[in-house]
């Protein structure tokens, strides 16, 4: 989200307001001509971003996938018929009329547009675990790196090279003058103690995969307890007739 709101450079009012733009984008995966309506500020306004853990999985493998081949593009939206995200190249020109004169702003797509990779997020809870997941930029400025998102593998923010020596995985991009790269921040508390960590995107999918898991078991367990005590009623159930009919069947054997 823009801190400042922008305003229009012809007639001084503020770009973000209504009606937004429908702006032309088609869905890699599925191949659905989508209009994502975007305000002149590069604001998209129809991101939903609380996602469901399978969700923000199959998010963070696209996300894995465009960083690897080092044009992860502008996010602008999730496609309504596969959940893909919806992606403007960086240097698409881009055209956002002023709401109220419409004068246009213009430029490419990562000078214009609000990315809204890092947008969605998720919550996984149960299991002794409170976490919040979601992608994060990372700059090399500021001496982070989360590592390759193809093979987790180290990424140096320093490093001269680009590319991964372990998978060959494009590391770090340029964008509008700054090294960049996409990481997976996982927010929250783990058994009963602050966790914070910035993990490769490929570590935070397998990490969200356990821990959706364990925090699926966790929530169910009172309901598993209660289906395992009835088990065991029905399993000592079992026995009482299963003795009983032989105590019977002894009892006119012998009579
Ligand atoms: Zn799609
Ligand atoms: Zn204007
Ligand atoms: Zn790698």
């Amino acid at each position: 989200m823009p801190l400042v709101r922008a305003r229009c450079r012809a007639c001084t009012l503020p770009l973000g307001d209504p009606p937004p733009t429908a702006l032309p984008v088609r869905c890699n995966r599925c191949g659905l001509a989508a209009a994502v309506r975007v305000a002149a500020d590069g604001q998209p306004t129809g991101l939903d971003p609380a996602f469901t853990p399978s969700r923000l999985m199959a998010w963070l493998a696209s996300a894995r996938v465009a960083m690897a081949s080092g044009s992860p593009g502008v996010a602008v939206g999730a496609c309504t018929a596969c959940g893909s995200p919806l992606v403007v190249s960086s240097r698409d020109a881009v055209s956002l009329p002023c709401p109220h004169c419409g004068e246009a702003v213009v430029g490419s797509g990562a000078e214009c547009l609000v990315d809204q990779w890092t947008e969605p997020w998720t919550k996984v809870e149960g299991g002794g675990l409170e976490l919040e997941y979601r992608l994060a930029v990372i700059e090399a400025k500021s001496g982070l790196s989360a590592g390759c998102a193809v093979c987790g593998g180290p990424t140096p923010a320093g490093d001269p090279s680009s590319t991964c020596p372990r998978c060959g995985s494009i590391t770090w991009i340029e964008r509008n003058g700054e090294r960049q790269q996409l990481g997976v921040r996982i927010d929250g508390i783990r058994d009963k103690r602050p966790f914070k960590v910035l993990v490769s995107i490929v570590q935070g999918e397998s990490l969200l995969r356990g821990d959706s898991m364990r925090g699926t078991t966790g929530r169910s367990g009172s309901s598993m307890l209660s289906a395992t005590g009835l088990g065991c009623a029905t399993a000592v159930a079992a026995v009482v007739l299963l003795v009983l009919g032989v105590w019977i069947a002894a009892h006119f054997a012998h009579c």
